[in-house]
């Protein structure tokens, strides 16, 4: 410490327990368990909060010299236990807190370019080019508190990646300083072919290869237009042909999503109660939906869009999603309702919060599919979530909905939220684990991938010699080693340990 003391600011040092806590973990359910019990097994030694990227050239090469290890942090809001220090680590570990960065560094309005430090959260960079009359397009639910290096760190992906697209695309150039010396291009053309480019290894990277400092991104300008709508269809199946023949036609809105019935039918349940008139209009509309147009309660589904251009692409949009929404037996169901599908996406991650305390334990993983593997995956991981529940004695029914979340031209990103009681369960978080690892399990089965956006971490490190050649786990475990022989970034996340493959094992067990 006295080492590094001498190389950054005394300022920029922190070593406060509670801080150190807050940084050695992020948001799957495993993680705040530990916390409520008391059982996180080992946080970073210190924190240090660079402000500039000079600090973090100075941190890096001391840490190479000394034998120390750093963990680049970002919002802390992964849901991968990509943050967890390694419990066998013997070195001491530094946690990087890159929110001191989060400056604006340039804005090029002719060339639609900006230049943003990695630690600048979400919500401060929409905001602040928002002022310019621009935005990135990037908005992950996690928007309020995860930051454009992390995005980068875990090839995150937005809402409204139909229009802006993922966070690949929106990124132009990165700036990294690794154990080998800083990566960085001199200028920022629109394309190039160059031979194998090294910054993008630093998409998906997790930490595991340098410390992202700054990044050239896309502007688009703020849309002209941005309105809401949503759609009910009678089924989920129904629901699905809307989504695939929506990714056929072009014509994207930012947003698309469909959630399931069970799903629907919470999102219902949270709705605020009406009053007064609104009372007999309610009625009215559930009369009409299940009488007239023969919805059942419980098999129907909603789909919430989000458009966004000028208005004449918002209305091109409107009109596709009325079409196919016709085509296959939907019912438009009105912005507000566009709206508050939303809303309800952000109050989710609060809400899991809040059960816990009631002894629910809940969690969402993703996954990216084909069209054609798409309804069965969905239903496969859930019979699969219900049979384990069943065999492990399991007390009560276990809440597992899904939702299609993005659309590309070859298949979609889906969403699964299971909830499962913990009162009376002698090991609650064990079960849960490995409930969950058997639907990773049963998604790989069915033809998901890994993950679609969340990415590895430690959590789902076992999987990756069911996806990956042994040849490809090669290439990253050897390119590790060269751009970081000494480890200086050993947060444990990739590439995958040698007993990776043991640990895949316990996936198929459970
Ligand atoms: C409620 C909720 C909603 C979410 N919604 C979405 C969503 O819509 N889309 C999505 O893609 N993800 C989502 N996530 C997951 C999470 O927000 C993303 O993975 C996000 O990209 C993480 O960014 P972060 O800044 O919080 O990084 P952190 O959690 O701090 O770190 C994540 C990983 O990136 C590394 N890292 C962080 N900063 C840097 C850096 N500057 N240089 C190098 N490595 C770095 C860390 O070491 C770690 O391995 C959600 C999470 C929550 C809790």
């Amino acid at each position: 410490m006295k080492a590094l003391a001498k190389e950054i600011p005394a300022s920029t040092l922190d070593t406060d327990p509670v801080s150190r806590l807050r940084h050695g973990h992020g948001h799957t359910m495993m993680e705040i368990h530990a916390i409520h019990e008391g059982q996180l097994q080992r946080v970073p030694d210190l924190v240090v909060h660079p402000t500039e990227e000079s600090h973090v050239v100075a941190l890096v090469t001391a840490a190479d010299t000394h034998d120390v290890v750093l963990i680049p942090y970002g919002g802390g809001t992964c849901v991968t236990e990509a943050l967890l220090c390694p419990t066998n680590e013997g070195r001491m570990i530094v946690s990087v807190d890159m929110r001191q960065m989060n400056r604006i560094e340039w804005i090029d309005p002719v060339n639609r370019l900006a230049c943003i430090q990695a630690g600048a959260v979400g919500r401060h960079i929409m905001d602040s080019l928002a002022e310019h009359g621009f935005t990135i397009g990037h908005e992950p639910d996690s928007v309020e508190f995860s930051t454009l290096g992390g995005w980068v760190a875990t090839n995150a992906s937005g809402m409204k990646k139909n229009r802006y697209g993922n966070i690949e695309d929106i990124v132009m150039d990165v700036r990294a300083v690794t154990a080998r010396g800083t990566l960085e291009r001199f200028g920022v053309s629109p394309r190039e072919s160059t031979g194998a480019d090294p910054r993008r290894w630093l998409f998906g990277s997790e930490g595991n290869l340098g410390i992202i400092t700054s990044a050239v991104v896309k502007l688009f300008p703020l849309p002209e237009a941005q309105r809401y709508g949503s759609v009910l269809f009678p089924s989920f199946d129904h629901g699905v042909r809307f989504m695939y023949d929506l990714a056929q036609a072009g014509q994207w809105p930012a947003s698309v999503r469909l959630v399931d019935n069970l799903q629907f039918q919470f999102s219902m349940a949270l709705k605020p109660a009406a009053s007064g008139f609104h009372v007999w209009k309610s009625k009215l509309e559930k009369l009409f939906v299940t009488k007239v147009k023969g919805f059942q309660p419980d098999e129907m589904v909603a789909c919430t869009l989000v458009y966004e251009g000028t208005e004449d692409e918002v209305s091109g949009q409107e009109k596709t999603v009325a079409r196919l929404g016709r085509l296959h037996d939907g019912m438009p169901a009105g912005s507000e309702n566009g709206r508050r599908g939303y809303q309800l996406t952000f109050s989710i991650a609060y809400i899991r919060d809040f059960v816990y305390k009631l002894r629910v334990m809940g969690e969402s993983f993703e996954t990216s599919v084909a069209w054609s593997d798409l309804t069965t995956l969905c239903a496969n991981v859930k019979r699969r979530v219900i049979e384990e529940h069943v065999r492990r004695g399991l007390p009560g029914v276990p809440f597992i909905t899904c939702r299609v979340t993005q659309i590309y031209d070859t298949g979609a990103c889906v969403y699964f939220y299971l909830g499962l009681g913990s009162e009376g369960v002698e090991n609650p978080i064990q079960a849960f684990m490995e409930i969950e690892t058997a639907a990773r399990d049963e998604i790989l089965k069915s033809g998901g991938s890994l993950s679609h956006h969340h990415g590895v971490g430690k959590l789902r490190q076992r999987f990756l010699p069911q996806i990956m050649s042994e040849t490809a786990m090669t290439w990253n475990r050897e390119a590790k080693d060269a751009i970081d022989p000494n480890n200086v970034f050993g947060c444990g996340n990739l590439p995958p340990s040698p007993d990776a493959a043991e640990g895949a094992k316990v996936g198929e067990a459970a």
